[in-house]
């Protein structure tokens, strides 16, 4: 496929594109000046540079973040990524996101989050647990099981978890499961929450495809990122009936319009490492992939995917931010321009969070569900808080992203109201 499709590298800052999606619903609330400031800020950041002696002798000091944006509604809660492009600002936003995911969806959490600047892809996985361990035994004064939860985000998963669970729990010299989610199920993980991120991104787009009358049957879909919320989205999808035409992760992504049997696509990947070079599919770049003919865009990667400058050639009507921040405010205005209907992250991705919080209440009590169970419970929750988005969406006349603001950030505003400042 030849095309002059591009993503928009002119990269804004995540923090800044946080704040301006905040002013547009805060100014929409009249929010007062005083909770205006309190809300703009992260409330705790801390930064750490550690050494981890690596396999060769040499010792190299990585740099590692942990930010608490508000803590009004509950204990922090959010995941933990390994990037080489992590930084203060986007652990910032991110922790910010996940303020108001945890407020739209109604669960008793504030909003963390924390990166380590690394490239998971060249280290081993001994060198891998011995950053992760030193990483939390830097972070162990902020999280806790009723202070900040982290669970597993970009290149982290159960494993990771595994580790940094074992490593607070020596500190603690007792077994603490609760201080992390999205662990293994031997070790008090829940049932559903590796696939909860996706079950939660396609509940919200069976919501929406009701609501526009678009049948999924037959529906086209691009996914883009194959990890583990794209991929299983993918899968989710293509079970439903829909044709996924296009899917991709970081080295590049396939195309195929009669669409692509994803369960042999997993298994490819599984075997290769990578989507690219599927056999009976036509090879496209990530910028390519978000730009097909589609109706349903899924970004599930990572932040500053759909700028302004390729904002006007996306073609799909409907698209689910299963990823955090991939859309910046002056491409929102041009979907927004065009009808897309856009389901925004803090919403379509918060499955993820909602079943993280079920494997909190389960290891606080030592009592655990059943998978149909959680997956029920997941449904309810994603259904109900889509209808009061879309609802406050229509009788405000603003977009999804807005509106799904507009309740977060009162929920927020409340709590913080009703506690008072101390002291
Ligand atoms: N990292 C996921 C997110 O961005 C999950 C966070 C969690 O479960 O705490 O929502």
């Amino acid at each position: 496929m030849q095309s002059a499709a591009v993503i928009d590298h002119t990269q804004r800052d995540p923090y800044q594109v946080a704040l301006e999606q905040f002013d547009i619903a805060a100014d929409r609330l009249h929010l007062d000046p005083n909770m205006r400031a309190i809300l703009r800020e992260c409330q705790r950041e801390l930064i750490v540079h550690f050494p981890v002696r690596m396999q060769d002798g040499v010792v190299k000091v990585f740099t590692g973040y942990r930010v608490q944006h508000n803590t009004a509604r509950g204990p922090a809660k959010g995941g933990i990524r390994y990037h080489p492009s992590v930084s203060l600002n986007e652990v910032r936003a991110l922790s910010m996101w996940m303020t108001w995911k945890c407020a739209v969806v109604g669960i008793p959490y504030g909003g963390a989050k924390g990166g380590v600047v690394c490239d998971p892809k060249q280290m081993t996985s001994q060198q891998l647990e011995t950053l992760t361990r030193r990483y939390t035994t830097e972070i162990a004064l902020l999280i806790g099981p009723d202070r900040d939860i982290p669970a597993p985000d970009v290149n982290t998963d159960a494993q990771t978890m595994a580790w940094i669970m074992d490593t607070y729990s020596m500190h603690q010299g007792h077994t603490v499961p609760a201080v992390v989610t999205g662990k293994p199920l031997s070790i008090g993980g829940s049932e559903g929450r590796r696939e909860a991120t996706a079950r939660g991104v396609v509940y919200t787009i069976i919501e929406v495809a009701k609501h526009l009358d678009v049948d999924l049957e037959g529906a086209r879909v691009a996914v883009q990122g194959f990890g583990n919320v794209g991929s299983n989205t993918a899968i989710l999808l293509h079970q439903l009936g829909a044709t996924v035409v296009g899917v991709s992760d970081v080295t590049g992504g396939v195309y195929s319009a009669k669409g692509i049997d994803i369960p042999r696509l997993q298994a490819y990947a599984r075997e290769t490492g990578q989507v690219a070079g599927f056999p009976g599919a036509e090879r496209v770049t990530n910028a390519e992939l978000l730009e097909l003919d589609c109706d349903i865009l899924v970004p599930a990667a990572i932040e500053n995917q759909i700028g302004e400058t390729n904002a006007p050639r996306i073609k799909a009507k409907i698209v689910a931010e299963a990823a955090n921040g991939p859309t910046s405010p002056e491409a929102d205005r041009i979907l927004q321009d065009k009808g897309v209907m856009l389901i925004p992250d803090i919403l379509c991705n918060a499955g993820g969070v909602t079943v993280s919080y079920f494997e909190w209440v389960q290891d606080l009590q030592n009592l655990f569900w059943r998978e149909a169970t959680i997956n029920a419970r997941l449904k309810e929750v994603m259904v109900k808080s889509f209808n009061d988005v879309l609802d406050l969406s229509r009788k405000h006349k603003v977009d999804m992203r807005t509106a799904a603001y507009m309740l977060a950030v009162q929920r927020v505003a409340d709590a913080t109201l009703t506690r008072g400042i101390y002291p």
